[in-house]
């Protein structure tokens, strides 16, 4: 007979993708720790469940009528895919549940490998933002701080940095009327972090965040659970983008606002910055097609499919700041074939000198001008004299 006054822990005891067990893992110290830590008391009584699978590392641990849950990290700090795999399923069996005298941990086993690089700290930070408490965060050398803002995030991300930045990548930024987007794939590793960054971010903002589902071929979609989560925190919008759906939009509409457009872009260049100016701040900058949408449409003998590809690929575009965006489309500016910026000729001097000005990079780095990126600057200037262009710097 169990004694339900002690603490009772319940552990899924079977992993998931390995032979070994939980009841191994979490050894009596172990819980003593997590037990004294939550409760007060290091007396418990423990029951490892042999059905099914331990989703999420998890533990509840039950005390005078209140769930605990408790997520341990990962034994070997290893790649960052794979480091946090866990933690939001976690976060979603704790949304799930629905006595509302719940809490959330996250506790750290002894752990082998580097375990406080810059991409770890920061998804501690994302969990702590979410709701969890560490009980032992005194594992780690430094304390973790939640993000208080939505900047804060972004610019903790840093995915100007490349090697965070992928095709699998989640983005974060604001748009031009300052609603908060999330870009993300809905496959591997990726979507699980989403899941994070969506929660966290209900918990610092009352704004309206729109998370766009970026699937390329089937209509994929977050996992069920996670995306009903994300749906019940009141102020994410979720949307589903595919190809089918932008080629619809493409025939129909006369401008793209192509959402994978945008993520292309963010693959590419990384977090939104002016290529002309340097200028960061995302509600300004906006993606800038090489080859303008409207003269893809217009081209002949060219199918539908062809014409969207072009409109939605990285190598047909760059950043640019909403002055250098107008500049660039009014062809006031041009960027020669050799990726050097050109300002129109005739214009006045004082205009020319506010160009330079507000213009310090004068040309393109090699990594950007690459061969598509040529192709479609001359589509672009095709109908532009040379002759009528001097040379910014
Ligand atoms: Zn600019």
């Amino acid at each position: 007979m169990i004694n339900m006054k002690k603490p009772h822990f319940i552990i899924k005891n079977n992993f998931q993708k390995s032979s070994q067990k939980y009841s191994n893992l979490l050894t009596t110290k172990i819980l003593k720790d997590v037990c004294k830590r939550i409760t007060g008391h290091s007396e418990y009584t423990c029951e490892f469940d042999n059905t099914g699978y331990n989703k999420g590392r998890l533990a509840t641990l039950k005390y005078k009528g209140k769930i605990n849950f408790i997520s341990f990290s990962e034994n070997k700090a290893s790649g960052r895919n794979s480091s946090f795999q866990s933690f939001p399923t976690a976060i979603v069996r704790y949304y799930e549940e629905r006595n509302p005298k719940k809490k959330l941990f996250f506790y750290f086993l002894p752990t082998s490998g580097n375990y406080e690089t810059p991409y770890f700290t920061f998804m501690y930070r994302l969990i702590k933002t979410a709701g969890a408490e560490f009980l032992n965060e005194e594992f780690l050398t430094k304390p973790i701080y939640p993000f208080a803002t939505v900047e804060d995030i972004i610019a903790s991300r840093d995915v100007n940095k490349g090697r965070n930045r992928s095709n699998n990548s989640t983005f974060l930024t604001r748009n031009s009327d300052d609603s908060i987007q999330i870009y993300g794939k809905t496959y591997g590793a990726n979507k699980k972090e989403t899941t994070i960054l969506c929660i966290a971010l209900s918990r610092i903002t009352d704004a309206t965040i729109n998370l766009h589902q970026i699937s390329e071929k089937s209509l994929s979609i977050l996992p069920k659970p996670d995306l009903a989560v994300i749906q019940k925190l009141g102020n994410i919008k979720t949307y589903i983008t595919n190809q089918t759906m932008e080629r619809r939009e493409f025939e129909q509409d006369d401008s793209l606002r192509s959402i994978t457009y945008i993520f292309n872009l963010f693959v590419k260049f990384g977090d939104k910055k002016c290529a002309f100016c340097k200028c960061d701040i995302p509600q300004l900058v906006q993606g800038a097609h090489i080859w303008p949408v409207a003269k893809i449409k217009k081209e002949p003998n060219m199918s539908p499919q062809k014409k969207l590809k072009h409109a939605i690929n990285g190598d047909n575009g760059i950043w640019l700041c909403q002055n250098h965006h107008k500049m660039l489309d009014l062809d006031l500016l041009k960027i020669a074939q050799d990726g050097k910026l050109k300002v129109k000729s005739g214009l006045k001097k004082k205009s020319v000198q506010y160009i330079k000005g507000m213009t310090p990079i004068t040309e393109l780095p090699k990594e950007i001008v690459t061969p598509n990126f040529v192709e479609y600057l001359e589509k672009r200037n095709e109908h532009l004299q040379d002759s009528n262009y001097c040379l910014l710097a």
